[in-house]
């Protein structure tokens, strides 16, 4: 048995918080008192710390930089009215973290660090959490490589951080959808289910021709035949026809799992709805809309929780959507935010008291 390392807490001599009001605060742009940072050498974990939120000093040479090792995660913390708080199924996310780390050839993260230097760190800095009605607060962990050499080759030493962001409700306007047939996110083999930092760069120019185009995100298909759909931009998708949820499945490795689509086809389930993991493709999604099935399409994700799309374009087919008159998107949320907030009963266990 190895011991589990000790994690060290060096804390700030005074808090911001008396200087940042946690109400209405943009998505990850301001950060609490302390950050985790813990570095792996020499096949081992040390250095567990806790310590106020600070720069980093790095080599130029720095192997992150340059080859791409970097993987993250994102989880929400909630507080109740009682002061307690919670945080909405971490060990899925803790879990998928070391999927995406084998996947890049990166050290897995002990559970002691990752999971239990989260509480401990968010107790720490427990009053950022806003207890506002769809305030949170956002858990960024993430790893990179830290070699100090240039050489393609996985990394010896590695950092692994977690920052907080309080964060205020993501405003998630109905977006306007286009069906990506030039650029690709992911292929069978290749790295669409880790959460890498390569593949949201990879994302960006089809993200920007887009958003040129008059449209919020694209709706992403496969590599070959850019036929069957993935995800819509960073998000899991769901397609409402008649009383049937349908999302892509994942056996290819194209999709990236997200915790918020697993937990949308358990309440969907409850909500009545026959949930298919499928490979889907836009010629089916244009038959179900041609024929008046097609009620709903949403993306599902930690940071927006449920996204609805208005209008969805493929080629010179328009698909308008009338959201205002949906009805499972919207209760889905509902039921997903109780749970979160702490006002209906957390029946699947999804959430750790902190
Ligand atoms: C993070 C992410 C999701 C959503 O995952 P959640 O666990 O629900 O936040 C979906 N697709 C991509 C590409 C992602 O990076």
């Amino acid at each position: 048995m190895v011991a589990a390392p000790v994690i060290n807490i060096t804390k700030v001599e005074t808090s911001k918080l008396t200087r940042t009001s946690l109400e209405n605060l943009p998505f990850g742009r301001f950060f609490t008192d302390h950050m985790l940072e813990a570095d792996y050498e020499n096949g081992e974990w040390k250095n567990v710390e806790i310590k106020p939120y600070q720069p980093l000093l790095l080599e130029p040479s720095t192997a992150a930089l340059h080859y791409g090792q970097a993987i993250f995660e994102g989880i929400k913390a909630y507080k109740y009215e009682d002061g307690t708080a919670a945080i909405f199924r971490p060990m899925d996310n803790y879990k998928r973290f070391n999927i995406s780390a084998e996947r890049m050839q990166m050290p897995a993260v002990p559970e002691e660090i990752f999971m239990e230097g989260m509480r401990m760190l968010i107790e720490l800095d427990k009053n950022w959490i806003p207890s506002l009605p769809e305030h949170s607060l956002y858990i960024r962990p993430f790893m990179f490589s830290t070699d100090a050499v240039i050489g393609v080759k996985p990394s010896e030493s590695y950092k692994f951080i977690i920052l907080l962001s309080p964060t205020g409700p993501y405003y998630a306007a109905p977006m306007k959808i286009y069906v990506e047939e030039k650029y690709t996110r992911a292929a069978p083999g290749g790295v669409g289910f880790s959460k890498n930092a390569g593949n949201y760069g990879a994302s960006m120019l089809a993200t920007s021709i887009a958003k040129k185009a008059g449209y919020d995100q694209v709706l992403w298909t496969d590599a070959f035949e850019h036929k069957y759909l993935q995800e819509v931009g960073t998000m899991n998708v769901f397609f409402i026809i008649g009383n049937k949820a349908i999302t892509p499945s994942l056996e290819d490795g194209t999709i990236l799992a997200g915790v918020t689509r697993d937990s949308a086809i358990v309440i969907l389930r409850e909500m009545g709805l026959e949930v298919i993991e499928q490979k889907f493709s836009i010629d089916e999604l244009i038959e179900a809309h041609v024929a008046g099935q097609l009620r709903e399409v949403f993306g599902t994700g930690t940071a927006a929780t449920i996204s609805m799309i208005k209008e969805l374009r493929y080629k010179e087919y328009d698909m308008l959507f009338d959201t205002d008159s949906w009805k499972v998107a919207p209760e889905l949320k509902k039921r997903l935010n109780a749970i979160r907030d702490g006002q209906a009963r957390d029946t699947h266990g999804w959430m750790m008291a902190i």
